[in-house]
């Protein structure tokens, strides 16, 4: 009998050829400047981990206490009683944290993103999207089965106005059940792939100018941009004025998890409506007792949030002496761009063969074509782990031909 999934077990064989294949290692240490991977201690390039927070000592000990305490799980979902002490005083502290009226605590970033989205809106109403926006927005815009979708070319402002005013020209009409059209506009803050921040002043200036709603997912902005790492919209000096602030957890702070931000009113409606805050269940005892201890880390100090950008400008100005290409990062986040994917996963094995651990990102994460190296230096490197790096990278950059 022939088996109606075979045809996706002939896909693997054609992601091999096409050098789009994900070779997923193992990790068997904690994550730090190094890292065991397939059990050879390796230099880490590509952890999200900017300020070294997921095996910080401080949080770990927190973990501990609070496992005494309360044990490992919450029981049920939010709504019932699976709402801990613990998650109500981690939500105040990321609202002061960011300074928002009040957060919302989720499971992960991805799921603060369908959060967000699917809870304000419906198929009827209006989204618009940055091209380059991550795939979490571009799947909670799709679970939420709006069918105004409208597309900027990516950071580009003359297009966000020109959508925005056709956006607003379908506004005009009601929606089925008689209510008015939301817009709204949504952005990365920092993107991802590339390491560039979103024009975000203009963005909530066009916005407002044509009554559209602005949300901003702060995943790779938090920990990383602002004072103290307070994230993008500390950075521009917007508070209050972005209407939907989404985070991760899961990267500069360490663990895992998602927050949402916003007005009081708001947060109050998400936490009632939302349909992951309703029907999964949150966070456990150690992953919001780690968070809290994070969260209390960086208000006290911004030492972690400089070192990693002064890790970040070590690299960078490394890499372009060398003479590779680093793309037009704004932040930490350092693309090495290599093009072909076959050459980005060459060169990733050639470095892992010398100790060194940098993923090749290729489509569909960025376009065919555009294949990269991203490379992510932390508060836990120092000078001379980055002088490793940089040193492989020359010596295979010669070996396959990317420098002369
Ligand atoms: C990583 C990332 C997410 C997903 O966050 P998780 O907590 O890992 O689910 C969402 N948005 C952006 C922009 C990201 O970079």
């Amino acid at each position: 009998m022939v088996d109606p999934l075979d045809k996706f077990y002939k896909v693997i064989e054609d992601m091999k050829a096409k050098g789009l294949y994900n070779n997923i290692r193992t990790i068997s240490s904690p994550q730090g400047a190094y890292l065991v991977a397939n059990g050879k201690k390796v230099l880490n390039l590509c952890s999200n981990n900017y300020l070294g927070l997921a095996a910080n000592e401080r949080l770990v000990a927190a973990v501990k206490k609070a496992v005494d305490e309360h044990g490992v799980g919450t029981g049920a979902v939010r709504t019932l009683s699976g709402t801990i002490d613990l998650h109500i005083k981690l939500e105040e502290e990321l609202a002061v944290f960011k300074k928002a009226e009040a957060a919302l605590l989720v499971q992960s970033g991805y799921i603060a993103n369908i959060v967000a989205i699917q809870t304000i809106m419906d198929k009827d109403d209006i989204v618009i999207s940055d091209a380059l926006n991550h795939a979490s927005i571009i799947d909670a815009i799709r679970v939420t089965g709006i069918k105004n979708k409208f597309i900027y070319k990516h950071a580009d402002m003359g297009e966000l106005e020109a959508r925005l005013k056709e956006a607003k020209k379908l506004a005009e009409g009601k929606k089925e059940d008689g209510s008015d059209r939301l817009i709204l506009v949504v952005t990365d803050g920092v993107f991802s792939m590339d390491g560039d921040i979103a024009p975000l002043p203009e963005i909530v200036k066009l916005a407002k100018q044509y009554g559209a709603v602005t949300m901003v997912d702060d995943a790779h902005g938090e920990g990383v941009l602002g004072d103290h790492g307070r994230g993008i919209v500390d950075h521009f000096h917007l508070h209050g004025q972005v209407d939907v602030e989404v985070g991760t957890l899961s990267k500069a702070f360490g663990v895992i998890g998602g927050v949402v931000a916003g007005k009081k009113e708001l947060v109050e409606y998400y936490r009632q409506k939302a349909r992951p805050f309703l029907f999964s269940t949150g966070l456990t005892v150690a992953d919001t007792a780690a968070l809290r201890e994070g969260v209390k880390i960086l208000m006290e100090s911004d030492e972690l949030v400089k070192k990693v950008w002064e890790n970040a400008k070590y690299l960078k100005d490394g890499f372009t002496k060398l003479g590779f290409d680093t793309g037009k990062s704004e932040t930490p986040i350092t693309p090495v761009m290599l093009g072909d994917e076959n050459l980005a996963k060459d060169f990733s094995v050639k470095l892992f063969e010398q100790g060194v651990y940098a993923t090749p990102i290729k489509f569909p994460m960025v376009p065919l074509g555009k294949a990269r190296l991203r490379i992510m230096p932390s508060a836990s490197h120092e000078k001379a782990d980055l002088d490793v790096g940089l040193k492989a990278f020359e010596e295979v950059g010669r070996e396959l031909g990317v420098l002369k």
